[in-house]
């Protein structure tokens, strides 16, 4: 999807501070950070949102949790604390159509979320 920033990251059209790639995902820092720690983690593969998976997708979905995890243990905030979370939509936030995991820490995150 040329009109797609992600997929433009994934192509190196677009730089980024790349963290971890391998043949499915690349992790890498947000250009906007909302914590010390965050970091987006992407599927190569184009996926518009959430609604979107299909059960083939189920070990993708499963990688990128455990790309987060030890992403956390490097940053070294697996012990203080983080948050996943994936924005879907309007009304979850989302302003980039490719699906991405959200890594946040590095400071007390509220709860409920504004
Ligand atoms: P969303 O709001 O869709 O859940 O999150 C999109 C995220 O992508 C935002 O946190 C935003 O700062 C980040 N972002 C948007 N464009 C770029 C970019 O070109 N490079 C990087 N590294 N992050 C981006
Ligand atoms: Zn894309």
């Amino acid at each position: 999807m040329n009109d797609c920033i992600f997929c433009n990251i994934v192509n190196n059209d677009i730089p980024c501070e790349k963290l971890i790639e391998n043949d499915s995902i690349i992790a890498f820092r947000d250009i906007n950070p909302q914590a010390p720690t965050h970091i987006l983690i992407i599927p190569k593969k184009h996926i518009t949102t959430i609604n979107d998976l299909k059960p083939d997708d189920s070990t993708l979905i499963g990688e990128m949790f455990l790309i987060a995890k030890q992403l956390a243990k490097i940053e070294n905030i697996n012990n203080s604390g983080f948050r996943m979370v994936f924005n879907c939509n309007k009304d979850g936030g989302q302003t980039v159509f490719h699906i991405h995991l959200h890594l946040l820490g590095g400071r007390k995150l509220s709860w409920p979320p504004g």
